[in-house]
Order: structure tokens, then sequence, then C-alpha cells
């Protein structure tokens, strides 16, 4: 199944994008293995998340109608958010998917969201510390991802939401809800600054 999905990839995405594809799945193995995810899964969810990354509008919309996928007006004006939702809904309508782990870990993979079960956290943070990823605070999120999922959460939510701050983007309620959930369970983050 999984050489089959790869050739999916293949054909559905450019290389820079297939290549970020096996990093994630392949991180989102190792975090599996240490935090005790199950690893089949993080491997499936790692791999597909991003599999409607590069499709048109009417791909993404139509995948909604088929799924049953309701957006609210923040999600339909926020191209951005589509291709968790319209990836998830590919997962269970294209390839019969029926696993709900596997299809809210692809979901919630871009939002994040209050609550999150172990595969959330473990496909949302492989994302940022794949092997191809290279941004400033990356060697501080693969560091913190060794040490505590909840505290990488709670950095990676943090980052992700001073960034759209800074552009005057819409922040989705689910990861003002994400980040909400992180402090009232009181995670810290002890390290520097964000
Ligand atoms: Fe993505
Ligand atoms: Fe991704």
């Amino acid at each position: 199944m999984i050489e089959e999905y790869k050739a999916l990839l293949k054909s559905r995405l450019s290389d820079y994008r297939y290549t970020h594809s096996v990093c994630v799945a392949q991180s989102a193995v190792e975090l599996a293995e240490k935090y005790g995810a199950d690893k089949e899964k993080a491997l499936v969810a790692g791999l597909l998340h991003d599999i409607t990354k590069e499709a048109d509008r009417q791909e993404h919309f139509a995948l909604f109608e088929e799924s049953g996928m309701k957006l609210s007006e923040l999600e339909c004006r926020n191209p951005k958010l589509w291709h968790a939702m319209s990836g998830s809904a590919y997962l269970k309508v294209k390839l019969g998917i029926t696993d709900t782990e596997v299809l809210d870990a692809v979901r919630y993979h871009t939002t994040a969201r209050a609550d999150m079960t172990l595969l959330d956290k473990v496909i949302y943070i492989a994302d940022f510390i794949s092997a191809d990823r290279d941004y400033d605070d990356v060697e501080i999120v693969r560091a913190l991802a060794k040490k505590d999922l909840d505290e990488t959460m709670l950095y990676t939510q943090s980052y992700s939401i001073n960034e759209l701050l800074q552009k005057h983007s819409p922040i989705h309620p689910d990861s003002v809800a994400a980040y909400n959930n992180l402090i009232m369970q009181g995670i810290k983050y002890n390290g520097g600054e964000i």
C-alpha cells in the first residue's frame, strides 16, 4: 500500500513536495516510536498529509462537497486552510481510509486543535521538523521535539500565531483553541525567546 501511495503522491505533487512528504513520514515514524504512537498510522498520515496541496480550487471544493464537509466563512476565504481539509476528504472518499485518527491528523495538521490526539501532535510536529525544513528556529524545534511533545506544540503554535499576527492574517478558531488548551493545561515553554 505504501508504494501505491508513494506513486500516487508522485503523480500529484512536485518533486519538492514529494520529498517533503517522504521526510514528514520519516519524522512522524520516529516521533511515533519515541512517544508510543501507532507507527503505521504515523507513516500513512505523514506521507499523505499534503496530498491535495497542489490541487486547484475546483478539486478542493469537489472534495468538500463529496465528503460532506461544510466550511466556515473564514475557511472559505483562506485558501491556505484548504489542503488540510481536502486532504482528509481525499483520504476518505478517494482512498477509502476510514481510520478517524489518520483522517483527523491530516485535517488538523495546519490549524491544530484543542485536545489533540497523540497522532495529531506527531503529524503536526513532524511537519515542522522534517529533514527538508529550513527556517530560523528549526533546530530549536527539533531539540524540543526530542524532549516533550506538548512543549513543542506550545512553541510551534505560538510561532505560527505570531507569524499570522505579523502578516495581519486571520487566525483559525481551532488554532486559538489549541493554544488556549495548552496554556490551560499548564504547559510551559522554558527555552529561549520565541
Ligand atoms: Fe500542509
Ligand atoms: Fe506539510
